[in-house]
């Protein structure tokens, strides 16, 4: 514990933006260990003598960031042992790329890269034979951006037994040629295999890879993240950091299965429900896919001039697991893209609370909600459900965004956050780490993103859904707090919450946006951006806070 422990810290002399709607014109916010302790004018000052204050000269004070979307254990901690293929568009610079790695690699193990797309989402399509062409004998698998569908070359599918004769797995397809001979593009579930193969080290290294990833948030001012899908074994290495006291951010884990995408949460289901753990590490929603991020698994329906275009089907196997959890006593995440979709996780939650224990807050989530009716945000905010958005989005809106303004959809609208927000959704913001187009994390650029909704370049694609930059501040932390079940918790400067903060020098202008200055966590400056002339004080030891001993 540090010599500042228990010496109250005031910030004052700046713009003080609690989040909390109660608390709206406040001159001070006083912190002592890991907690706000008091929140006021400046006569509060008053009733702590010795005060170390900590002059905020004009900057702006709000609740520390919570990405309410960050693959940290499944995907972002693996990203920088991979191949980097984002911007790729050709067969042979994808190739290089992964000869170059392998070259710095050698070895007989894995080569996996990320960040690739096909032709149709802008890219280059592959296969197996691209793969084979690189007559590598180690296995290979290339992700797509999306998380969602993967090119393995044959030495992979070999490693994984998949053959001609090998069916395709619940919501997963093994794309054949017409010979039936698998062409190496494998979808959803499909991956389970390549999944386990590529992503499931021993635990000391698994969660050295977590911690080395949720340390590069914290200069963002990030302080805590909902890891939107943990398997039994990423669960076990955020056990093992937890238990060292060597968590860089809060995490709230969502229980998913075995592998990512397998809506399976098994034994999670035998232990302890959402809102088990403490303030660095809880159990959230069990997590479940609805649909997946491929035209054959998204569920649309779009009416247009007349006529109505059907595409894609959503995955059957979602409404089972939301039943049964919400039972026995989880809330449930659903990852639901299409209106379809929508609409089928819409009445399987109107179902389950029905059947909900007493007294149960079933507090429905949906994750991502590309394309919405009128009706179906009315339907979430009637149950007090919140939508989990990515303004990364955006970067591919502009596309589509002209395509449909030749022809409007007349039953739903794209991307619709400020609808949702006006009709009363708890809208929480978030990344997608490492999935999408972009480096997707810092939560002052998604800001400018989503508050424009543009890609940040000012081409504005859907106007009416323009809010203001601090309502988007709102979504990354009184929003993502409550869609976490954390209000309690974080997300507001208010008295009894965590003292982690963040302090921002700049206006709250989109078109010249803040820069984070200083990350606060657990009452402790974890974070200072140095300025000329100016010393940054060394970053201190966190304090963890009251601790839940886990099981499992
Ligand atoms: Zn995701």
């Amino acid at each position: 514990m540090n010599q500042n422990q228990h010496i109250p810290t005031a910030f004052t002399n700046g713009r003080i933006l609690t989040m909390d709607p109660g608390q709206e014109d406040v001159e001070v916010i006083i912190i002592r260990n890991e907690r706000i302790i008091a929140v006021g004018d400046k006569k509060i000052l008053g009733d702590y003598p010795g005060v170390r204050i900590i002059d905020l000269s004009g900057r702006t004070l709000l609740p520390a960031f919570i990405d309410s979307h960050n693959h940290l254990s499944s995907f972002a901690c693996f990203f920088p042992t991979w191949v980097n293929l984002f911007g790729l568009v050709t067969k042979d610079a994808i190739q290089n790329a992964l000869k170059t790695h392998a070259g710095k690699n050698p070895g007989s193990g894995w080569i996996t890269g990320f960040g690739w797309f096909d032709a149709k989402a802008g890219g280059v399509d592959l296969t197996r034979y691209d793969l084979d062409e690189m007559e590598s004998n180690r296995p290979i698998l290339v992700i797509q951006a999306t998380f969602h569908m993967s090119v393995a070359n044959s030495k992979a599918l070999e490693m994984t037994g998949i053959s001609g004769s090998t069916p395709d797995p619940r919501f997963g397809i093994i794309v054949k040629d017409d010979k039936g001979i698998p062409n190496g593009i494998i979808i959803e579930h499909a991956q389970a295999p390549f999944f386990r193969a590529t992503m499931e080290p021993g635990i000391r290294e698994h969660a050295d890879l977590i911690h080395a990833r949720a340390e590069e948030l914290i200069p963002l001012g990030i302080t805590a993240i909902h890891d939107p899908g943990v398997t039994l074994s990423a669960a076990r290495a955020y056990r093992l950091l937890h238990a060292d006291k060597r968590l860089p951010v809060s995490v709230l884990m969502m229980p998913h299965g075995t592998t990512v995408l397998d809506n399976q949460p098994g034994c999670w289901l035998d232990g302890p429900v959402t809102g088990y753990g403490d303030e660095t590490l809880r159990i959230g929603p069990v997590k479940v896919f609805a649909d997946g991020a491929t035209p054959q698994t998204v569920a649309f329906s779009m009416q247009m001039m007349g006529r109505t275009i059907t595409s894609g089907n959503y995955r059957e196997d979602f409404r089972d697991v939301l039943l049964e959890s919400t039972r026995r006593g989880f809330q449930v995440c659903v990852h639901s893209f299409g209106n379809v979709t929508t609409e089928a996780v819409l009445d399987a939650f109107e179902q389950a609370a029905g059947e909900a224990p007493t007294g149960f807050a079933m507090r429905p989530r949906l994750e991502h909600v590309a394309l919405l009716s009128e009706t179906q945000i009315k339907r979430l905010a009637a149950m007090g459900g919140c939508a989990c958005i990515q303004p990364q989005f955006l970067t591919r809106a502009t596309a589509r965004a002209n395509l449909f303004a030749r022809a409007p959809v007349e039953n739903a609208k794209w991307l619709p956050y400020a609808d949702l927000f006006r009709a009363g959704v708890c809208v929480a913001a978030s990344s997608d780490d490492p999935g999408g187009s972009m480096d997707p994390r810092d939560p002052i650029r998604g800001s400018v993103m989503g508050s424009t909704m543009s890609s940040g370049d000012g081409d504005t694609v859907f106007p009416d859904q323009v809010l203001p930059f601090e309502t988007w501040l709102w979504m990354y932390t009184a929003g993502s707090a409550r869609a976490g079940g954390q209000e309690n918790e974080r997300g507001m400067l208010k008295k009894g919450l965590v003292a982690d903060l963040v302090i921002l020098e700049g206006a709250l202008d989109p078109k010249t946006p803040p820069v984070v200055n200083e990350t606060w966590r657990n009452g402790t400056r974890v974070y200072c951006l140095r300025t000329a002339g100016q010393q940054a004080p060394a970053a201190e030891p966190v304090p963890n806070g009251r601790t839940v001993p886990w099981r499992l």
